[in-house]
C-alpha cells in the first residue's frame, strides 16, 4: 500500500481499529498521527502502535497527505472550522462520520475537496467490517485506490455510484449488525424457554450464526435460497420453522425495517 502520511482527527474506537488494521498490514507507523483533546485517549495509541499523537488537530492535518475525519457527527462542524485554514489542494479527506453528506463537508471545509465519504459498520472494530464508500467522478484513481486500501484494513468494501446509495449501505450493512443481534437474541430467548441455560443458549446461537455466515462465504457460487433449501428437507423440522416465518411475513418485515432505516438516514442528512 502507498505510504502516505495520515492524520486521524478523532482517536476513538473506529480510528483505533483502522490504525490497528493498517499496522497489521505493514503500514509505516511513523506516517500515522492521531489526534484527540485528551492524553488518556492518545497514550495507548502511541504505546500500542508506535504512531504519533497530537492534541492539535490543525497541526496534524496540515502535515498530512490524508486526513481521516473520525469524530462523532455532532462534533464535526466544530472540529472542521479551524481546519478551514488548510490548503486542501494536495490532500485527500476521508470522512467516516455517519449522516454527514459531501455537500455539508464541503461547506465545513473547502469547496475544492478531494473527498471520500465512508459508511463503516461496527464489525470493523474486530477487522470484519463492511464499508460503503462514495466519491464524485473527479476523485483521482490513486486517491480512490488509497481509500479502498485504508478501509480494506478493517474488512470488505463496496463503492457506490451515487451518494444517495450510502443510505442503502446504512440499511443493508451499517445498521444491519443489530438486525442479526436481534434475531440471535430471539433464538437465545426461545432456546432458554425450551430449557437451556443462558450460556448454552448463547453458544448454540453464536456458533450457528458463525457457521451459517461462513457457509455463505465458502460457497460464493451458491445463492442464499439454495443454501437454505439444502437444510430444509420436505416435511421436516426446518420446513416447519420456515413455513412459520413465511406465514408471519418475515421477508416483508425485513423490507419494511430496511426502508425505515433509509427514510431515517434521509431525514438525518
Ligand atoms: P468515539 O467516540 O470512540 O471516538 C471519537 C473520538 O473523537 C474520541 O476519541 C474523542 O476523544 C475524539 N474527539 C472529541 N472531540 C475532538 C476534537 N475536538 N478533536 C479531535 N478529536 C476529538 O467514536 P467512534 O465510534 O470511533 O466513531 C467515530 C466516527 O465513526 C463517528 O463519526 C461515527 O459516526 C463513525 N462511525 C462509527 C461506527 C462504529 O461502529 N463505531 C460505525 C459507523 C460510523
Amino acid at each position: 500500500m502507498e505510504q502516505r502520511s495520515i492524520a486521524f482527527i478523532g482517536a476513538g474506537n473506529m480510528a483505533r481499529s483502522i490504525i490497528a488494521g493498517l499496522i497489521t498490514s505493514g503500514y509505516d507507523a511513523s506516517k500515522i498521527t492521531a489526534t484527540a483533546p485528551s492524553k488518556t485517549r492518545l497514550a495507548p495509541l502511541s504505546a500500542d502502535f508506535g504512531i504519533h499523537t497530537d492534541n492539535d488537530n490543525l497541526r496534524a492535518a496540515q502535515h498530512a497527505d490524508v486526513i481521516v475525519l473520525a469524530v462523532k457527527p455532532q462534533l464535526m462542524a466544530e472540529v472542521c472550522l479551524p481546519l478551514q485554514a488548510i490548503d486542501f489542494s494536495n490532500k485527500l479527506v476521508i470522512s467516516i462520520a455517519a449522516g454527514i453528506n459531501s455537500a455539508r463537508l464541503v461547506t465545513m471545509l473547502d469547496s475544492q475537496l478531494h473527498l471520500v465519504r465512508v459508511m463503516p459498520n461496527t464489525p470493523a472494530l474486530i477487522g470484519k467490517g463492511m464499508s460503503g464508500l462514495y466519491a464524485d467522478a473527479t476523485l483521482a484513481p490513486q486517491d480512490h485506490q488509497f481509500a479502498s486500501q485504508l478501509l480494506q484494513a478493517v474488512g470488505e468494501i463496496c463503492w457506490v455510484k451515487q451518494e444517495a446509495d450510502i443510505n442503502g449501505i446504512i440499511a443493508a450493512a451499517g445498521s444491519a449488525p443489530a438486525y442479526f443481534f436481534l434475531f440471535m437474541e430471539a433464538i437465545q430467548q426461545q432456546a432458554m424457554a425450551q430449557g437451556f441455560d443462558e450460556q448454552t443458549a448463547r453458544l448454540l446461537v453464536q456458533q450457528t450464526a458463525l457457521g451459517a455466515a461462513e457457509m455463505v462465504q465458502a460457497n460464493p457460487d451458491t445463492d442464499l435460497a439454495t443454501l437454505r433449501q439444502q437444510v430444509t428437507s420436505k416435511g421436516g423440522t426446518t420446513a416447519e420453522a420456515i413455513n412459520t416465518f413465511n406465514q408471519h411475513h418475515l421477508t416483508e418485515i425485513v423490507a419494511k425495517a430496511m426502508q425505515a432505516a433509509v427514510a431515517r438516514a434521509q431525514e438525518m442528512e
